[in-house]
């Protein structure tokens, strides 16, 4: 084992983070007013979609049926990026002491004045 000590200029440091994307989360789409409910790796969400509730082509726009949701019809890479944008965001986690974010910029505001995994 070396012993490495790197010291990031604070810019660098502001941008230093992990998106999560093994994180499970149920999927709420709806048939029928039935929630779907099934636990799917934010990762293996557009496969999900595709094999579970027929979003296969790129010709049509499909309706969002998440929970609540009252989006217009969206091709289909457009409504991929809704449901992770929307309905599953993702999950930042501090690559110092672990703690998860939910929003990019609290994880930038913890990193910056409240990390206590760094040098402590
Ligand atoms: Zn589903
Ligand atoms: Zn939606
Ligand atoms: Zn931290």
């Amino acid at each position: 084992m070396s012993q490495l000590s790197f010291d990031f200029p604070q810019e660098m440091i502001i941008f230093v983070g992990n998106v999560i994307n093994t994180t499970v989360r149920h999927c709420w789409w709806t048939h029928n007013g039935m929630a779907c409910n099934i636990p799917v790796q934010r990762q293996h969400f557009n496969a999900h979609l595709r094999d579970f509730h027929g979003i296969n082509s790129h010709e049509v726009p499909y309706q969002c049926l998440w929970y609540g949701c009252s989006a217009q019809p969206m091709q289909k890479p457009s409504l991929e990026r809704h449901v992770k944008e929307v309905h599953i965001p993702a999950v930042w986690a501090c690559p110092h002491c672990l703690e998860t974010f939910t929003r990019k910029n609290t994880l930038q505001i913890h990193l910056n004045e409240r990390c206590q995994g760094m040098g402590h």
